[in-house]
């Protein structure tokens, strides 16, 4: 049975039982159980079982937690991660299977193959925007990988993290697979233990005290870090395309967890003289999506508590240039934790609103001479997670591609990379490092150990001493 350290409370936290617990997950990982396939394979059918058979928990618990649609939820979490455990599961024989690899000539009469194996007792940290997804999915690639786990899910998303650590162990092997609930004081405390792997979600601040804490045992650590994404919208020349691309935008922003999300959109970047038309099409676009009243609508996501909910104020507030660059929305809810669908025009470039991550459905635009110039515009500021580019000028996209650096980038799209199991999904420089889903989340948990064979049978006369000048025949 999974052992409940806690409660949200941190204060109900014990570190002498955390510690039993994890020698007792050390001790279970050396017994080898969480290296066979089959274990393996009835963890990720486990997960796949809690996801489907509780959906109607897992969509109110994000309700209550973020106010999240549940055609939302289905498309960013349960859908994304049945498509991901179903891939996982298909794959897992192939991924684990040692591949073979040559060695060099001098080596004669030999054979070598890199056998993968899983990293020990390792730690995930999340983040409470996807809480499942971003729980979970790195949960598969740990349990392929054939590891013993602990998860700790995000305190700001409660209901969520209480469904996880209370009904997700109902499926899984509790003595490899540990949900422990809590928030900055509890993650200190897991911090100060020995992992073989730390996997990290959230922001850069705790991101630093990570990788801090895992100096003291060397432990290797992944870094799924945000920033500011930008998306560059070119003019299109069709109609048709315009609408798709400002379709996509918006709910790449708005439809994301409320902008939420570490890929979502940050800003737009457009040329000067196509700007009005975007803020026209957009004004329009957000009225559909979201009625006259987005107010009144369910489908757009609530601010996930009071102090984001401050933070996101303030940007607007603290700037009176910041407010009155606002071209649409602008109108909060503070006891509802609502944020109306928000378009700014030109905010100064050295305001908190673009100088800082948004976090939520605030969209500056900011308009250039000439849409290449966003080259150099992004190429100012730290490295994004992601960049998206609506264009189908082919030089500018070979250009974005080799001239700027982010953990993906997208075109005439945003967000699907996310759900691709065939792509590194993971930053670069600040927005992170390390990368998962897919085979990619068997490789982050795996150790891949090199295993070289050779017969008795010969050598190289040069192999051994006394070397001779004349055996050299130089
Ligand atoms: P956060 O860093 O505040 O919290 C993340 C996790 O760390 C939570 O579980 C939290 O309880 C824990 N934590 C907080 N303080 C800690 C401490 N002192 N020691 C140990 N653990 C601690 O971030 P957040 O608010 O959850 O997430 C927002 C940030 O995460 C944004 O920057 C966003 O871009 C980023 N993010 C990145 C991804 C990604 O996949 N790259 C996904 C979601 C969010």
């Amino acid at each position: 049975m999974v052992h409940q350290l806690l409660s949200n409370n941190d204060m109900e936290f014990s570190v002498e039982s955390l510690e039993k617990d994890l020698n007792k997950m050390r001790r279970y990982y050396r017994s080898g159980k969480t290296k066979e396939a089959s274990w393996r394979e009835s963890q990720l059918k486990g997960l796949g079982n809690f996801i489907m058979e509780k959906d109607d928990e897992i969509l109110k618990a994000l309700k209550q937690d973020l106010g999240k649609h549940q055609v939302e939820a289905f498309r960013d979490e349960l859908g994304t991660l049945m498509k991901s455990l179903n891939f996982a599961i298909k794959y897992l024989r192939k991924w684990m299977a040692a591949q073979e690899a040559k060695l060099p000539q001098i080596a004669l009469l030999s054979s070598a193959e890199i056998v993968p194996e899983p990293l020990g007792l390792v730690l995930i940290i999340s983040s409470w925007n996807f809480p499942f997804g971003l729980s979970l999915e790195p949960l598969i690639g740990a349990v392929a990988a054939g590891n013993t786990v602990v998860l700790k899910p995000s305190e700001l998303s409660p209901s969520c993290a209480s469904l996880l650590s209370t009904v997700l162990p109902t499926y899984l092997d509790n003595d490899a697979i540990k949900v422990i609930q809590g928030g900055p004081t509890v993650g200190e405390q897991l911090l100060k233990q020995r992992w073989d792997k730390i996997f990290f979600t959230g922001s850069a601040r705790v991101g630093r005290l990570v990788m801090a804490a895992a100096v003291e045992h060397l432990t290797p650590v992944t870094l799924e870090l945000g920033g500011k994404s930008p998306a560059l919208v070119d003019s299109l020349s069709s109609s048709f395309d315009t609408k798709v691309a400002v379709k996509r935008v918006l709910v790449s922003k708005f439809g994301a967890c409320a902008g939420q999300a570490c890929i979502a959109i940050d800003y737009v970047l457009v040329e000067k003289s196509f700007s009005s038309e975007l803020v026209r099409l957009m004004k329009i676009w957000i009225k559909e999506m979201f009625g006259e009243n987005p107010r009144a609508s369910n489908t757009i996501a609530r601010i996930v508590d009071e102090n984001h909910f401050t933070r996101l104020e303030s940007f607007l507030t603290d700037d009176p240039k910041v407010k009155d660059s606002v071209v649409y929305g602008g109108s909060m809810d503070k006891d509802n934790l609502f944020i109306e669908p928000t378009i700014l025009l030109d905010p100064p470039l050295d305001s908190a609103i673009m100088t800082e991550e948004i976090f939520g459905p605030l969209l500056p635009i900011i308009t250039l001479e000439k849409i290449e110039n966003g080259i150099e515009f992004i190429n100012s500021r730290p490295k994004p997670l992601a960049i998206y580019a609506f264009t189908k000028n082919k030089t500018l996209q070979r250009r974005l591609v080799s001239e700027t650096s982010s953990g993906s980038i997208v075109f005439n799209d945003a967000i699907l990379q996310y759900a691709a199991d065939t792509l590194p999904f993971g930053g670069v420089g600040e927005s992170g490092f390390g990368n998962y889903h897919g085979k990619f989340s068997f490789d982050n948990f795996s150790h891949y150990k090199a295993v070289a064979k050779r017969s008795f049978y010969t050598d190289f006369w040069f192999r051994f001493p006394p070397w001779t000048i004349n055996k050299l025949q130089l």
